[in-house]
């Protein structure tokens, strides 16, 4: 059984600076070397980084390597920073169609190289997990398996960092064999709703975007002001899909419960329903790479491809 650990960085393997906490190479490398020299072979993603600086390139990157060296491992493990690594895992169910191997994400919410650290441990249970996970990819986090494409960061000190709901689908597109997508260009913008939001960026978004996820309220409204209906009919009339979730972390949308839905409903917005908004915003830009034409965008964003919403 052979294993590939693609570092990527992230508090896991991170030094003491004089400005914070910070990417050291060799710290991870040094753990690996004591606890699972022989079965885990390791590839740095130079240059380190703190996950607040990952952008869909890096997605395509992990995604390239496992890629690159799907044939000569059985598994694979990325650790990777905390702070993104929901939107990682929900990418990689994305890219990685086809995937037969276990892909397991972890990291830490303190430094293996400061005492108490969660590190160690989330690391030994992604190795098991390596060689026990069902195909698919998968995040190992204080003790427990969370479906990647269903993962979110729920806590922002708590060494149990993450949640997800359950789900019977496998984090992980089906296919033969493995066939990889990649991100491209496309801009996306990230709206919310709030009481009394001024409407003029989500116009902006909506005349100079590619796509917009728009985070509604509860099971699913939005206020219904003129400013918000002109930037939807915008949006629609140049054909960019938007992609709507819920601000609640728990429960996601239920469109049409309510008649405050209308101007969702109205302008022919996706009900993301359950989906985190993480996976939705990874799933937009595949999803954008993926076909220019308004329709297959449409049809892809409405089907389940790896369990990230409940059918
Ligand atoms: N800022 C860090 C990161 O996301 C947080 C962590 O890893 O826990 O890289």
């Amino acid at each position: 059984m052979k294993t590939l650990l693609i570092h990527t960085g992230g508090t896991i393997g991170m030094v003491a600076t004089d400005a914070g906490f910070a990417p050291a190479e060799g710290v991870v490398e040094g753990f690996l070397a004591a606890h699972a020299p022989d079965t885990v072979d390791l590839c740095l993603l130079s240059p380190l980084i703190d996950s607040a600086n990952a952008t869909p390139a890096d997605w395509d990157r992990i995604a390239a390597t496992i890629a690159d060296q799907y044939a000569a491992y059985d598994a694979f493990l990325v650790t990777h920073g905390t702070d993104t690594l929901a939107y990682t895992a929900a990418a990689l169910c994305f890219a990685l169609e086809g995937l037969g191997k276990p892909v397991i994400l972890t990291g830490a919410m303190l430094p293996l190289t400061v005492e108490g650290s969660d590190g160690g441990q989330n690391l030994l249970d992604a190795i098991v997990a390596a060689h026990g996970a069902p195909a698919g990819v998968w995040v190992q986090f204080a003790g427990r398996l969370l479906h990647g494409a269903r993962v979110r960061k729920s806590h922002s000190r708590a060494l149990d960092a993450f949640a997800a709901d359950p789900s019977d689908i496998a984090p992980r597109r089906l296919g033969d064999t493995l066939l990889r997508h990649t991100t491209g260009p496309a801009k996306t913008a990230f709206l919310s709703v709030a009481p009394g939001v001024p409407t003029d960026l989500f116009q902006h978004a909506a005349e100079t975007c590619d796509g917009l996820i728009l985070r509604c309220y509860g099971s699913g409204t939005a206020p219904g002001t003129p400013g918000l209906a002109r930037a939807l009919a915008t949006a629609r009339a140049r054909d960019i899909p938007v992609l709507a979730v819920s601000q609640c972390p728990e429960g996601g949308m239920v469109l049409g419960t309510y008649a405050a839905a209308a101007i969702l409903l109205d302008h022919g917005v996706v009900d993301g329903r359950d989906m985190t908004v993480e996976a939705a915003y990874a799933k937009l830009a595949y999803t954008l790479a993926e076909s220019p034409d308004p329709a297959t965008r449409r049809a892809h964003l409405e089907r389940s491809l790896c369990g990230e919403f409940t059918p």
